[in-house]
């Protein structure tokens, strides 16, 4: 029996390792230390471009093989978001396990600072699900490698620049498909009112757009039917909203094979990560004459902004960088329709001549 359990915790690692390999990795680091509760894996996808960026996220994992798929799914997409971005840096990204109870978060982040510091300077922590400025603060004062912590950057909060980016990707793929130069009057319907969505409606208020929003909270759809007035509809609703674009700002995989067909707009774009459950999905979409904006172009303003804000301390450079999210997205569209390829497709390509080599 005891013989049984060892073999398939060996035959879990086996797995893990594969799938490591088949992501094309990189370099997978583990701590444990007893004394500050920290149990964290660090996957450093690829430092090709550069030193490699990705936040740190902090999450109570039903098991260790789950923490250890899920860093290395979000490590990999790190480095296509980087590269496509143009920045000078890899992909990585950490998870912390979160104990229960946490004795004394202080103890533990400084634990994991001193850890992020041996290795030394080729991955650049920051924020993310579950980890907060003050974290990053603890982070900051054991190791100068950590994004977002920056005095210049005072609203610190990389939810607002993404979707200050999947905004640029708006306006590019409204300019390529509708020929229009503004999304006043356009409906876009938003799945998701959480510190992305709430930002995009502003944002998209600000532009005169007709906005339709849904969230399985529904206080914070509320919230921006009262200050962004945008109509509140029910969860699954949303995906039949007549409307110009779709914005998936909540999960991954909502753009499916049950889904695409019930779809009633012009264009997908939006800032979750793994949009569409499969990559072949994007021939449904193809079919209904759906334009998909990949997600990791999209949703990669936060990305720029803790980068750029690191590399130099220059947040008006950040910003501009943002805006360029314009141009990268109307050239990846330009070159989709020229080359008689997929966008998913094209953006693969892009990293790729980028990258010089990428596994697939
Ligand atoms: P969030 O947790 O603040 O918001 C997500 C919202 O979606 C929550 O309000 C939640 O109630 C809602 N939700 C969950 N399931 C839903 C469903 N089935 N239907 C409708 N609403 C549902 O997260 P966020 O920071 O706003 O990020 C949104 C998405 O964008 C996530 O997929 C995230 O991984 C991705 N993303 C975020 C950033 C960033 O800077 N925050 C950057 C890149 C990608």
């Amino acid at each position: 029996m005891l013989l049984q359990k060892r073999r398939k915790r060996y035959y879990k690692h086996e797995a893990l390792a594969r799938y490591a390999k088949l992501l094309g990795f990189g370099e997978v680091h583990e701590r444990i230390d007893d004394k500050s509760g920290l149990h964290t894996i660090i996957a450093i996808h690829s430092t090709q471009l550069g030193p490699a960026i990705g936040g740190t996220r902090f999450f109570a994992y039903s098991s260790i093989g789950a923490a250890f798929k899920d860093v290395l799914r979000l490590s990999y997409m790190m480095t296509l978001k980087s590269a496509i971005s143009n920045l000078p840096h890899g992909g990585a990204k950490a998870v912390i396990i979160k104990p229960n109870p946490i004795k004394d978060r202080e103890l533990l982040f400084k634990a994991y600072g001193d850890f992020v510091h041996e290795l030394n300077g080729r991955y650049i922590t920051a924020i993310d699900v579950g980890t907060s400025n003050e974290d990053m603060g603890v982070i900051a004062t054991r190791t100068p490698y950590v994004a977002g912590i920056s005095t210049l950057d005072l609203k610190n909060d990389p939810s607002l620049y993404t979707a200050r980016g999947v905004l640029q990707s708006m306006l590019a793929a409204v300019q390529f498909k509708m020929k229009r130069n503004s999304l006043a009057g356009l409906r876009v319907a938003i799945q998701g009112a959480g510190n992305v969505g709430r930002y995009l409606c502003d944002l998209l208020n600000q532009q005169g757009a007709d906005i339709i929003i849904t969230d399985l909270n529904t206080a914070s759809a509320q919230h921006c039917s009262k200050a962004f007035h945008a109509t509140v509809v029910g969860l699954d609703e949303i995906y039949e909203v007549p409307c110009d674009i779709f914005s998936p700002c909540a999960l991954g995989g909502t753009i499916n094979a049950e889904t695409i067909p019930r779809l009633n707009c012009a264009m997908v774009i939006g800032s979750a990560n793994n949009q569409l459950s499969h990559e072949k999905v994007i021939h449904l979409l193809e079919k209904k004459d759906i334009l998909y904006v990949p997600d990791y172009l999209a949703n990669s303003g936060g990305l720029i902004n803790a980068a750029m804000v690191y590399d130099y301390q220059d947040i008006a450079r950040a910003e501009e960088q943002i805006i360029q999210l314009f141009d990268s997205t109307l050239h990846l569209l330009e070159r989709s329709h020229t080359e008689n390829k997929s966008t998913t497709f094209i953006a693969h390509q892009i990293v790729k001549e980028r990258l010089g080599y990428f596994k697939e």
